[in-house]
Formats: C-alpha cells, structure tokens, sequence
C-alpha cells in the first residue's frame, strides 16, 4: 500500500492540473489514470480556446499538462481506481495495481460519450462506428458518406474536422436548432461539404462486417430513410465516470458528483474537479480551473487536519 497526501484520481486537464498544484504546494501526490495522460483532450483534433495558446493540438496540450505535474514530482500510477474507503482519518483508494492510502482524494475521472443505444451499435463499434473523429477520421479518405450524430460543440466540431477527409459529412440532429457555439455553426454551415438532416434520429446502424448505412427516422413526419455511408461518429452527450464512488459521496441524478465551490464533496477530504461534477460549462479552461480549487482546498484540508 502506497501512502501519500493526495490520491488524484484521472489525468486529463482537472486531475493534471490538481497534481501541477498539489506538486507546487510540496504535497506528496500520486495521480492514478487507467488510460492516457490527457483524457478527452489527448483524443481531441485541435484546441483553440485554452488561453495562452492561439491553437494546440490536443495530444500536445495533454502531453504539457502531464509534463509540468511531473516536474513538480507528482507520482504517476496506470490503473483503475475501483472504489475508496474510509481508513480512520485517512482514504483508501482501491486499484487494479497498488492500493494508495491518502489524507484527501480528488476524483477527476472526466467522463465517456454516451451511446446511442441502437441496433448495430455495439456489433459495428470500431467497424465503422466512432466515437473520436480525431482517433478515426483518417480511415475515411475520399469515403462518400460519413454520419455524425448530435447537435453540441463537439458533434459540430468534428464534423468540420471529418470534411478534411470524407467528401460529405452528414450531420443528424434531433432537433431543428444546433446547441453549438455560433463560431462552429457558422464553420458548419459555411461548409459545402455538409448537410444537416434536422429532427431525425438513428433507428439503426446496419452493415455486416461494417457500417454499410444507417437507417433515419423523422421524428416529425414519422418518416423513415435508409442514408448509405460509411461511418458513423456518435457525439450525443457524456456520462459521468463516478461509478466506483456511488454511494459514497453525493450525486445528481445522472451521476455527477455534487461539490460546493472548493469542490468539496460532501464526504471530509474527498474533492471532485472537472467534467465528472455538476456544473455549466464542461471544458478543458473550467476543468483546470476545478483542478487547481480542488488542490488547494485538500492542501488546507490537509493542514487542518493533519498539521
Ligand atoms: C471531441 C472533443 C472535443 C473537445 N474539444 C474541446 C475544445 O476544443 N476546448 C475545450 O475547452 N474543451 C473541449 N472538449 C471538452 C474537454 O476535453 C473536457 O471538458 C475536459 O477534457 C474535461 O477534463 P477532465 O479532466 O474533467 O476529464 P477528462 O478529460 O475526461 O479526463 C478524465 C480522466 O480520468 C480517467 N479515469 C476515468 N475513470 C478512471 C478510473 N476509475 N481510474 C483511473 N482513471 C480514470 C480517464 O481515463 C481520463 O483520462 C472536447 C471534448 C471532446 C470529447
């Protein structure tokens, strides 16, 4: 059992952030992550809203991030973090390597796409079906059709970005107004090779060794259309990854965890930052932001408690 200060669970913008903090305050930190440094901005095409930089792509921005924790000598773990509990004064936090036995803990696990839901859905994941345009979009040069499905920043985003390969990229969006911010909507519709299918829904996902078509159901005139293509990217929405914390610390009804303004939850010592909390606004600025609160309110947690 590893003991330190803080145990950060997630090493996208908040949990690197909170170890660039944790590290600069001579706390001792050791971020867990299962996957890569980064989370969603390692898997992103390009960032041009973080400030400092006019534009970064994400993988660059991700590998920053972790490199400036690192110089401050916080202490990296690759595994699961599969549940935390309480120790007396302390946390443990249960992995799939070493567990970790520390004074304060902040989760900031980001979160996952949320999925469609459909038939031929999960049987054409990765045969077609995408849920990163910048993980896959390469595979679709010169292709004459590719579907992304949703209507917020993201799904707008990627679609402009998909236009560099497929020579048309249909957008499917279930309602008649986009959510996206009005830069991308203007990039979106200034785009010749995009058409947005409005009011619709994907009934299905339908190919036999890959995505071949999907079919399309208007929820307004209850019509229903079989579009070929050849992928199809799912941009409809997140889901929390608090999983291994239910129960333990307060959450929405979707999963998000519950934290007051020095993202304190409501357990003593247990801080949650970034995408995986309530709040308005997910982005990378919001979630460093969280990290660096996160960081500096354990560290006062630490020094009340501990000495
Ligand atoms: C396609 C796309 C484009 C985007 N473009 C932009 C943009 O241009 N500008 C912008 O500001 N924002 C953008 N965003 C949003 C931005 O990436 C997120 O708001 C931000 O990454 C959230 O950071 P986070 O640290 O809270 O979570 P995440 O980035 O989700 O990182 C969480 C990390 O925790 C890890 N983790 C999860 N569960 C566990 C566990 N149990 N054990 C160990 N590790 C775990 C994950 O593997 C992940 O690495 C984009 C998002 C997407 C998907």
């Amino acid at each position: 059992m590893k003991e330190c200060d803080v145990a950060i669970i997630g090493a996208g913008p908040a949990g690197l952030t909170a170890a660039l903090y944790c590290g600069r305050a001579k706390l001792q930190a050791v971020c867990v992550e299962k996957s890569v440094n980064g989370g969603q901005v390692a898997s992103t095409e390009e960032v041009e809203n973080y400030p400092g930089f006019m534009a970064i792509s994400g993988p660059s921005l991700a590998e920053k991030m972790a490199k400036q924790a690192e110089k401050f000598g916080v202490g990296q773990q690759r595994a699961t973090v599969q549940g935390i509990t309480p120790d007396g004064r302390y946390w443990l936090v249960r992995t799939t390597s070493e567990g970790i036995k520390a004074k304060a803990v902040i989760i900031a696990t980001g979160a996952e796409p949320r999925l469609l839901g459909c038939p031929g859905e999960s049987d054409l994941r990765g045969r077609g079906v995408s849920y990163c345009a910048v993980c896959d979009g390469a595979f679709y040069e010169d292709a004459d059709n590719v579907v992304v499905v949703g209507g917020g920043d993201s799904a707008v985003e990627e679609a402009v970005f998909l236009t560099k390969f497929a020579r048309c990229v249909t957008l499917i969006h279930r309602r008649d107004s986009l959510r996206a911010a009005k830069i991308l909507q203007d990039r979106l519709f200034g785009n010749q090779r995009v058409k947005v299918v409005w009011n619709s829904v994907i009934g299905s996902i339908n190919g036999r060794d890959m995505v071949e078509s999907v079919t399309v159901r208007n929820i307004r005139t209850g019509s229903v259309d079989t579009l070929p293509c050849e992928g199809v990217f799912v941009y409809v929405g997140m889901t929390p990854q608090t999983g291994f914390a239910g129960g333990l610390v307060a959450m929405d009804d979707n999963g998000y965890i519950i934290t007051d303004e020095t993202m304190a939850t409501n357990m003593p010592g247990i801080f949650a930052a970034g995408d995986n909390r309530v709040k308005g606004l997910r982005q990378i600025v919001t979630a460093a932001a969280d990290g660096a609160v996160a960081a500096f309110f354990a560290a006062r947690y630490i020094e009340e408690h501990f000495g």
